[in-house]
């Protein structure tokens, strides 16, 4: 079975719903696909102070009104996971295959898929995961309710998570590979006035231990030394050890820098006509809410110019 759009947006986070919003307001037909919930990485985290307009936002809130704005002017939301975009080379139309065997067509798809976190690289963090290990605070902070927590990595999801993390847990140790962090000065500054947060730079995990298929605590070793150092009453540990674009979908297409990041012009589109890209899946230095609605939006009016 085929349905036929003007235009597929596989993603439903920041920036595929405002392409969504200024797709539909414009009266093209436009279909908006997710494999998961709508709001992208606005579901892993729970505050955002960048938000112009909303100084202490509270992120799955935000991220559920933009879902409601998306459809608003009559863009279809489709539950869906895309297996493969493929392009007609004769028509130029755009083939989006569901994982379901469903087949969707457009001339215009901007793909709006975002980022999945990195893996721990250690041999038990796939069988621990779900098991003291997770990848994201605002859904599992609360199994460590007056814990003893670890957060993996120096950027700012894993400071800002970290600070998130230390209103429910007895303790919070973020450990860093170096001494200079990623994250912004402002939510390392507030971290360090943190309490329970206390901050092992130059570390690395070296090892996760486990009892009862849990985690039972974790070995570090100092980078610079050698020097290792085992915390035995960490039962959670974050990692936020940077993430990798979703791209298999479009990967045969060429349209891809060698981090799997997709290259987009200032029109968010590829080298392949009709086909876009938009938010934290480009090629770009900036990865933040405001910045990916910013691609939807300039993506969204070039498929208008595109279609008229
Ligand atoms: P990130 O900025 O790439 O940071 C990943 C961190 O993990 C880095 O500090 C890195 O260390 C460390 N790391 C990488 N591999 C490691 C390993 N094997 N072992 C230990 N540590 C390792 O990733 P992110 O924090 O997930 O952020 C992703 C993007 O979203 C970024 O562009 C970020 O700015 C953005 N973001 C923005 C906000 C906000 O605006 N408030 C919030 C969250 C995320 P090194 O520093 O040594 O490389």
């Amino acid at each position: 079975m085929e349905t036929t759009y003007d235009l597929i947006i596989v993603g439903s986070g920041p920036a595929g719903m405002t392409a969504a919003i200024y797709a539909s307001r414009a009266n093209i037909k436009t279909v908006i696909l997710e494999a998961g919930a709508p709001g992208g990485k606005m579901l892993k985290t729970m505050e955002i102070e960048n938000w112009p307009g909303v100084t202490h936002g509270i992120s799955p809130q935000i991220a559920y009104e933009m879902h409601k704005h998306s459809t608003a002017f009559g863009a279809e939301f489709k539950m869906g996971e895309v297996a493969k975009v493929s392009i007609d080379v004769e028509s130029g139309m755009k083939k989006v295959l569901l994982t379901s065997g469903e087949t969707l067509t457009a001339p215009a798809v901007i793909i709006a898929t975002g980022t999945k976190e990195r893996p721990l690289p250690l041999p038990n963090a796939e069988k621990l995961t779900g098991r003291g290990i997770s990848y994201c605070a605002i859904c599992d902070g609360a199994f460590f309710r007056n814990k003893h927590v670890m957060v993996i990595g120096g950027g700012n999801s894993a400071v800002d998570e970290a600070i998130h993390l230390a209103k429910t847990s007895a303790k919070v140790t973020i450990v860093h590979r170096r001494d200079e962090f990623r994250a912004d000065q402002i939510s390392l500054n507030r971290a360090e006035a943190i309490e329970n947060i206390e901050i092992m730079r130059s570390f690395v995990a070296e090892e996760i231990l486990e009892e009862n298929n849990k985690v039972a605590g974790v070995v570090l070793r100092n980078v610079k030394t050698d020097e290792l150092v085992t915390l035995e009453d960490v039962e959670g540990v974050f990692v936020y050890v940077g993430v990798d674009p979703i791209t298999e979908m479009v990967v045969e297409l060429g349209v891809t820098n060698e981090w799997g990041y997709v290259l987009v012009d200032e029109n968010m589109e590829t080298k392949i006509p009709g086909l876009y890209a938009a938010g934290d899946v480009i090629e770009k230095k900036i990865r933040q809410v405001v910045t990916a609605v910013n691609d939807g939006a300039i993506a969204a009016e070039r498929v208008k110019h595109q279609l008229t």
